[in-house]
């Protein structure tokens, strides 16, 4: 049999032969060292920077591995918009670079075919059949029609409506976060299960981070006998310098006003879809009765919750393990320990009514059976209802034990995740109050769900920093066996520079803040970017850390003294306020967070990438405080084990939204003086691509690349 080595130099050589092919070696030695990892069972770290071709190195792989070996590998990116377009263009070519070599390979049994692949991400980004069937009957129809996968990406494209309409519709029609599944009348066409059930048994399945924690999650809490994704052999995790924060969103756990709705829009989705079982078993009192006192405890919880709030007014740390870190005093500072018994109360309650409540639904569904009550079908039926619905508020139970770490006696849940957490009460004002666990420590629970259970691949264009993957490690728990850092194919000395404004000229934000001179620093930032703007006759994207601080320069750039429009991110409609930038070429943007990673605006639209500031987390929130407290407990100093290379991790991303092509060109501005002033800006320089000139003087820097307000 071929192996998959031979397959991918053949799917290179088709390569080779396709119109525009620029010969990249490294593209090709990534595709050879995942498929060593997947054929020996090893795991891997690669830093592959932008322009090598990183999906398709993935996919030939994971394609030749699944026809030489029959490895059912999974490839799952940070966003949506990634694992897209591994499935609409990547997968495609892929797979085509395989087909004119099939007929050579013909073995006993004729040519190997192409193996099965699949697209699934999680279920509330498909459109649900019967809600759409029930609020927007026509659009659902036209949509189902239409649809490749039933996702929000195609509905917004095939709708064409304006964007707050298009919201407003997927309000209405995408899927709940739990369903009645097998029971529902549309579940063999339903877009979401029709995608599981075909990832299952697909060889390549193309998701996201957080499906494949959810699956680990789902493993975990059926002890292995429930998956989203079947059985994986191998498991590619691009743009993986974002796998901490998917972690952190997928692993954290709230008790809020909204998740007591849905608890109890679930249980009364059972109580209607075990509904004629219960008639047929002339027990609807029974079963009334049993919804009735869960929806009281539910209540009861809502009103505990606002009562803790108002007792509260402001958010503060409930509880926080190991105790090293509970005792640390930055923690105690923010603590509110006459608060913790109220607190629990809410969660133990909430938790035990609702383990009682599926246990009780299961007991009765199975008397009425057992008494001949119901016949086999509809038992079954009711059963599987319970079922569907009892794992998902199973786990709820447990996340609400697992707040104060405090299950009841009598109760086996899968304990906590992790050896380091904090829960706290936030005060939000548009979602009240809100009990909250964090994890603050990645390593073990990642190691237990994912790392020591499916060989793995990282990989991302900013993996490693100061030249080693000492932080992805540290921050993941992940041990690679094997590592490797590739260089970038791009000629940064000549198609990008660096400027950073002379010393002086901007004064240094934690001073400004210190000394109540913000607005000095904001008029500083607004002057800077207008002339920047103006050399650069727009085609800038302005990467903030605070919303309050763009806020405050776009409100003094003084847009009237320039020929250029100036877009700002608002709180909804960052792909909207993307797509206006990458449309004009003149254009300049203010933006935030999602803009420093993921962001692409190839060609001449983005012309500066300017980094306002270094963007330091401020320990402030209650799981940053817990994280300091923790690192120091360890004998580390937080700013440099986490603060600082995470830091740096962002201004690589930041800085990297500039050449994305060997096309691109422009410069990256610098803005924040403490570059300049203190001893660890000279590190974040040497994390940059190297061999960029670099200017105080934004003309000359300008001039150095030949650009100049276009005409
Ligand atoms: S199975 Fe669930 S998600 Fe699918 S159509 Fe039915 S209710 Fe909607």
């Amino acid at each position: 049999m071929i192996s998959p080595q031979e397959l991918i130099e053949r799917a290179y050589a088709v390569l080779a032969t396709r119109p525009g092919f620029v010969e990249r070696q490294d593209q090709r030695q990534i595709s050879l060292l995942l498929a060593d990892c997947i054929e020996a069972g090893n795991s891997g770290a690669f830093e592959a920077p932008t322009g090598l071709g990183k999906s398709l190195a993935c996919l030939i792989p994971a394609i030749a591995c699944a026809m030489a070996l029959g490895k059912r590998v999974v490839i799952a990116t940070y966003t949506n918009v990634l694992a897209e377009q591994y499935w609409r263009h990547d997968l495609p070519l892929a797979l085509s670079l395989f087909e004119p070599f099939l007929a050579d390979l013909k073995g006993d049994e004729g040519p190997p075919a192409l193996p099965a692949c699949q697209f699934l991400i999680g279920r509330t980004r498909y459109a649900c059949l019967a809600a759409g069937l029930e609020t927007q009957p026509a659009l659902i129809r036209d949509f189902q029609r239409r649809a490749e996968m039933g996702i929000e990406s195609e509905f917004r494209s095939l709708a064409q409506r304006p964007a707050r309409e298009l919201s407003r519709l997927w309000g209405q029609i995408s899927a709940p976060p739990v369903c009645p599944g097998k029971l529902c009348d549309h579940y063999e066409p339903c877009f979401y299960y029709k995608a599981r059930r075909l990832a299952e048994r697909a060889q390549v399945v193309i998701t996201n981070h957080s499906v494949v924690l959810q699956d680990a999650l789902l493993r975990r809490a059926s002890d292995g006998e429930q998956t989203m994704l079947g059985k994986v052999d191998f498991a590619i995790l691009d743009e993986a310098h974002d796998f901490v924060q998917a972690a952190q969103n997928g692993l954290e756990f709230e008790l809020s006003a909204a998740k007591l709705a849905t608890l109890e829009s679930l249980a009364i989705r059972l109580f209607q879809s075990v509904g004629s079982a219960a008639l047929t078993a002339q027990s609807v009192p029974e079963w009334e009765k049993l919804f009735r006192g869960y929806k009281a405890v539910l209540d009861g919880a809502q009103r505990g919750l606002v009562d803790l709030g108002m007792a509260v007014q402001n958010s503060g740390i409930l509880a926080a393990t190991p105790d090293s870190v509970w005792r640390h005093p930055q923690v105690q500072k923010s603590a509110i320990p006459e608060r913790l018994e109220q607190a629990k109360a809410i969660a133990t309650e909430v938790g035990a009514a609702t383990l009682a409540f599926t246990g009780e639904a299961r007991r009765q569904v199975t008397a009425w059976r057992d008494a001949d009550k119901i016949g086999g079908e509809i038992a079954k039926s009711a059963l599987d209802a319970v079922r569907g619905y009892a794992t998902y508020l199973a786990d709820y139970a447990y996340g609400c034990f697992a707040l104060f770490d405090d299950t009841p006696d009598g109760i086996e849940g899968p304990g906590p995740l992790g050896p380091a957490s904090v829960t706290h009460l936030s005060m939000t004002p548009d979602r009240g109050p809100v009990l909250r666990l964090d994890l603050i420590d990645f390593r073990e629970p990642l190691r237990t769900l994912l790392w020591e259970k499916t060989p793995w691949a990282c990989l991302s264009a900013t993996l490693a920093l100061d030249g080693s993957f000492d932080y992805f490690v540290r921050s993941t728990g992940a041990e690679p066996n094997f590592a490797e850092i590739l260089p970038t194919p791009f000629d940064f000395p000549s198609q990008a520079a660096l400027y950073l404004p002379p010393n002086g000229r901007i004064p240094d934000p934690t001073w400004a803040r210190k000394s109540g001179e913000e607005e000095v620093y904001y008029d500083a930032l607004a002057r800077e970017l207008r002339d920047i703007i103006q050399t650069m006759g727009g085609g800038v994207l302005a990467l903030f850390h605070s919303r309050r601080e763009m806020e405050a320069v776009y409100g003094r750039l003084g847009l009237e003294s320039t020929r250029y429009p100036v877009y700002l991110q608002r709180a909804t409609g960052a792909s909207t306020t993307g797509d206006r930038f990458r449309e004009n070429v003149h254009s300049s943007l203010f933006a935030l967070r999602s803009f420093w990673t993921g962001f692409d605006a190839p060609g001449e639209t983005l012309r500066c990438v300017t980094l306002v500031r270094v963007p330091f987390e401020v320990p402030v929130e209650p799981a940053a405080l817990a994280r300091m407290a923790y690192l120091q407990a360890e004998g580390l100093d937080p700013f440099a084990a986490h603060t600082l290379p995470l830091a740096k991790m962002m201004m690589r991303q930041g800085s990297g939204r500039l050449i994305r092509r060997t096309e691109d060109y422009g410069l990256i501005a610098l803005l924040d003086p403490r570059l300049r002033s203190k001893r660890y800006g000279e590190e974040i320089l040497e994390n940059l691509p190297s061999g960029m000139r670099t200017f105080d003087d934004v003309v000359e820097a300008a001039a150095h690349l030949g650009i100049g307000a276009l005409a």
